[in-house]
């Protein structure tokens, strides 16, 4: 082998090693994020004013599916002013990530405007009502008010990278008829079906009963019997019971049967699956 060809196998090697890897990591990262993801809370900017509050919640609705449509808000502040305050807000319910910017009143701005950041805290608890669930996310003041006063993205920049719009199309069902248009008037037009007798020569020998079948003389057996394979199907016995009798584990012809009638003979040696009817013409 060339040296040039064991070059070009180690290096197809290390690539098909590389993506694999890749894969792998891939997928696991997937299950990873799908298994252990936490909810996470996003301090958004408000255009509601000096009484708004906006904010984003992302979690794993595939695993935890949930309607949130309420937020508490309470604010804790032990050695300052206000000590606790307390707000709650609906708004529409949401079954996947999504952010709202809502009026909170007048005491918003009190909890904004606090002093004495150090002992001060808020919380915010997510709420399900229909489904029970609630998240909760907790934050030094100071640490909230460094998220609020650096908020760039509003709610509707959050939801219009996140949020999944259910009514999005995937595809267009097309409206159409199967009603033919209207002959046009005073024209005669023959339709080529084997039913029409204008089109008997069209369809003879095609099968399907347009045209007429050739009629078969009848004719006389001199002799029938069924030779070894016989699989019990009982065919033969539908069609002709007065010839052929189907036994426990094969096919016998009854001693008296009648033979002048080969051609219902003939249906059932051609019904036969295992073509093991066989007879003498008279
Ligand atoms: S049709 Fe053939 S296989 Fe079926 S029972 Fe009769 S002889 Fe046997």
């Amino acid at each position: 082998m060339s040296t040039t060809l064991i070059a070009m196998s180690i290096a197809a090697g290390i690539v098909a090693f590389l993506v694999i890897n890749l894969g792998v990591l891939s997928l696991l990262s997937g299950a990873f994020h799908f298994l252990f993801a936490r909810p996470k809370f996003t301090v958004l900017r408000s255009t509601l004013g000096d009484r708004g509050l906006a904010f984003g919640h992302k979690w794993n609705a595939a695993r935890e599916p949930a309607k949130f449509d309420k937020v508490k808000l309470r604010f804790f502040n032990p050695f300052g002013k206000p000590t606790h305050v307390e707000i709650e807000k609906e708004y529409d319910a949401q079954t996947s990530d999504f952010a709202v910017d809502l009026d909170f009143g007048p005491a918003i701005r009190d909890v904004l405007e606090t002093t004495n950041l150090d002992d001060a805290s808020i919380q915010f608890e997510l709420i399900s009502s229909k489904d029970g669930i609630t998240h909760q996310f907790h934050y030094k003041m100071r640490k909230f008010l460094e998220m609020f006063n650096q908020a760039s993205e509003t709610a509707e920049d959050f939801n219009n990278t996140y949020k999944y719009v259910k009514e999005k199309p995937i595809y267009v069902t097309e409206s159409r008829s199967f009603i033919a248009d209207a002959l046009p008037e005073g024209e005669v037009v023959q339709i080529a079906l084997p039913t029409n007798p204008a089109f008997a020569a069209a369809f003879a020998g095609a099968g399907g009963g347009g045209a007429k079948e050739e009629q078969q003389e009848n004719f006389a057996v001199a002799k029938v019997w069924i030779e070894d394979g016989c699989i019990v199907c009982n065919a033969c016995e539908d069609i002709y019971p007065e010839v052929f009798e189907v036994l426990e584990d094969t096919c016998i012809i009854r001693p008296e049967a009648p033979l002048n009638d080969g051609l219902r003979i003939l249906e059932a040696a051609e019904a036969c699956p295992v073509e093991v009817i066989k007879f003498d013409k008279a």
